[in-house]
């Protein structure tokens, strides 16, 4: 039995700078502000949105071509 830390997992954030262009991510858990400053201390930044951190297999995603109606009964 090792040690077992029942958090949930931190959403990742990612700011891009307004004014140098920087791009950063922050991990915030929740309840924490949003960040607003850039690492150079810019207090420009906004959210970037639009990378979500899972990949869905498009198509392939739930794949129900296993023979149904093909009379495959034998068990
Ligand atoms: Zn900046």
């Amino acid at each position: 039995m090792g040690v077992f830390s029942a958090q949930p997992p931190m959403p990742l954030y990612e700011y891009e700078c307004q004014v140098c262009g920087r791009r950063f991510d922050r991990l915030q858990s929740f309840g924490d502000p949003p960040a607003d400053t850039c690492p150079a201390g810019h207090r420009a930044v906004r959210r970037v949105v639009g990378q979500p951190a899972v990949h869905f297999k498009g198509k392939g995603f739930y794949v129900t071509d296993n023979g149904r109606g093909s009379g495959s009964g034998s068990r």
